[in-house]
């Protein structure tokens, strides 16, 4: 693909360098790379760097690489390396070969390369203890000292090196530093870390090695080796960008990446770090990595969220060089945006009240024809079952209407939606004086829900049949937090809404959901998008709701 195939949008900084590079011909290809740590589940900002990643190699006809950054020698990351291709795939980027890299692959090369810069007298192998070592660091304010190991020489390095890797020493008698400058202003180019000794066997390796290189060792020579062009990261890793050219200047690596750092995502009303996330989960605050409240894609995915939205969502927010905090609402309003043109609409009752239609027939019923989506014709119609008793939503009614109540009221008419015109005639109560249902009479000339006299009853309900209803159960969420920046106090745990989840255990829906698959998404007329979750089995439903009908974000646009 050309460069003047890419989209028409205004184009980002990191794109613009992209196109430059192309057109000055530095780049024939573009290669990027999506370097997760498998130490956790993937959350919306991630998504954001996997839309830019991905997003860039394919418009610009290049590819992109996703790579384990397994430097850590992880007991448990199986699970996660899994879910993190699921995510990658399900947001619908298939990455460079079909098969994920890892940084593991190039611990023979990494260690060789170290042993060059070894060679260069350009890497020293430092004996000092952690605590030392700190000491010797200096401040921000103030440069650090020599390590009095500094002036060793190439074949005492060498030879110690080898050693450390022959597995002669114990964790934490020596590293390997990189020889820079101990008086840099970069803390980060003060002879920075290259490997430490870990005796650790590591998931891919196994017992290999004893020592393992740090990711900033790591990352750029395994950058050249795929030859990354453009390495984009989040702006923390901006000071390490000397450190990151240095290793590429003096490595003999096969190709020249370079690193460009962009603002992270962060999100109001959330927290998104994976420590974080793993508390929420291991403290038993939410019921996993995928609960739907949660803000990892496994939890949106759950949630009703579809890839289309997330990734819009990530277009809009754009990539720029500054951070700031992105509203929620934003996130909610692509899914909105989505669902409301490809999820069908279905009637369902939350909180049923039964009505009985004294002048419909004892033992007849119909069915009745309704639109898929009023606004998109292509959709089709569905046949609803329509009989004597219906369920509507408890909130449609009132028995002392205030003014601005339009709906359903003793001796009042309103419209069921696409069925008939209903009009109240009695409150049936308990003896505690709770409405246990409804009697009404129906207009059989308002079939389908239009009067022949042109008559319009200021509300249309949505209802469903008792006789054909499903029961099912309805799960209700709202924001995990209930302040906008949960980490400001210090005790982001102290600020979980204890109402994030609601269940709602009785709710009849219409029988067009009968069998419907996990993660079937469906507007619910005038409640919201609902979609099915995978603990829904054949003897009973369940539906998470993904977002609520009303327009929140149009209010914050509004308040902008
Ligand atoms: P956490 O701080 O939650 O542990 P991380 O940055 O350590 O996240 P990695 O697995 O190392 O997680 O991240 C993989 C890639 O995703 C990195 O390139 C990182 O810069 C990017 N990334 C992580 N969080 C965000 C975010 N909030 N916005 C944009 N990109 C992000
Ligand atoms: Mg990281």
């Amino acid at each position: 693909m050309t460069t003047t195939e890419a989209p028409a949008r205004a184009l980002d900084f990191i794109r613009e360098i992209v196109e430059e590079d192309l057109r000055s011909g530095k780049h024939q290809t573009v290669v990027t790379r999506f370097p997760p740590e498998p130490n956790g589940y993937l959350h919306i900002g991630h998504a954001k760097s996997i839309a830019l990643n991905f997003g860039v190699a394919a418009e610009y006809g290049g590819r992109c690489n996703l790579r384990f950054d397994d430097t850590n020698p992880e007991k448990e990351e199986a699970e996660y390396a899994r879910a993190i291709i699921e995510d990658v795939r399900w947001l619908g980027y298939e990455f460079a070969g079909g098969e994920p890299l890892h940084a593991s692959d190039y611990f023979d090369q990494l260690y060789e390369w170290a042993e060059h810069l070894v060679t260069r007298g350009l890497a020293y192998v430092d004996s000092l203890s952690a605590e030392e070592m700190r000491a010797y660091r200096g401040t921000l304010t103030e440069p650090g000292k020599d390590s009095p190991y500094r002036t060793r020489g190439v074949d005492e390095n060498l030879d110690l090196l080898r050693r450390m890797r022959a597995g002669e020493f114990p964790d934490g008698a020596h590293v390997l530093r990189a020889k820079i400058d101990m008086a840099s202003p970069n803390v980060n180019l003060r002879d920075p870390v290259l490997y430490r000794i870990r005796h650790e066997d590591h998931h891919r390796t196994g017992g290999k090695w004893c020592i393992y290189p740090m990711y900033d060792y790591a990352h750029p020579p395994s950058d050249a080796i795929e030859h990354v062009t453009h390495s984009l990261c989040t702006l923390e890793f901006e000071a390490h960008r000397p450190l990151y050219d240095w290793l590429i200047e003096n490595l003999p690596v096969p190709s020249r990446p370079r690193q460009i750092e962009f603002a992270r995502l962060n999100l109001n009303y959330t927290v998104m770090s994976k420590r974080k996330l793993l508390r929420l989960v291991t403290e038993g605050h939410v019921r996993g990595w995928d609960d739907p409240r949660m803000p990892t894609i496994a939890g949106l995915r759950r949630r009703g969220y579809t890839p289309a939205s997330i990734r819009n969502f990530a277009e809009r927010v754009g990539v720029a060089k500054r951070e700031n905090v992105i509203d929620v609402g934003l996130l909610e309003f692509c899914v909105r945006e989505d669902l409301n043109k490809t999820a069908p609409r279905v009637m369902g009752v939350l909180r049923p009240l039964r009505v009985v239609i004294e002048n419909y027939p004892e033992g007849q019923s119909e069915e009745l024809e309704t639109p898929n989506n009023p606004e998109d014709p292509s959709m089709g119609t569905r046949r609803v079952p329509f009989s004597r008793v219906v369920y509507i939503e408890r909130d449609d009614f009132m028995e002392e209407p205030p003014k601005k109540f339009f709906r359903l009221a003793p001796g009042r008419e309103v419209r069921l939606r696409s069925a008939y015109f209903v009009t109240c005639t009695s409150v049936v109560k308990d003896d505690a004086g709770n409405i246990i249902e409804l009697r009404a009479t129906y207009d059989p000339a308002t079939r389908g829900g239009d009067a022949p006299d042109g008559r319009r009853p200021k509300a249309t309900l949505h209802w469903v049949d008792a006789a054909s209803a499903i029961d099912c159960e309805v799960r209700l969420y709202d924001r995990l937090f209930n302040v906008e920046d949960p980490e400001a106090g210090g005790d982001f745990l102290a600020n979980l809404n204890p109402r994030s989840l609601e269940v709602v255990a009785d709710a009849k829906l219409e029988p067009t959901v009968r069998g419907a698959a996990p993660l079937t998404r469906y507007q619910f007329e005038r409640l919201g998008y609902f979609c099915v979750d995978p603990d829904a089995s054949d003897a009973r439903l369940v539906f998470n709701r993904t977002a609520t009908l009303k327009d929140s974000w149009a209010k914050v646009v509004a308040a902008t």
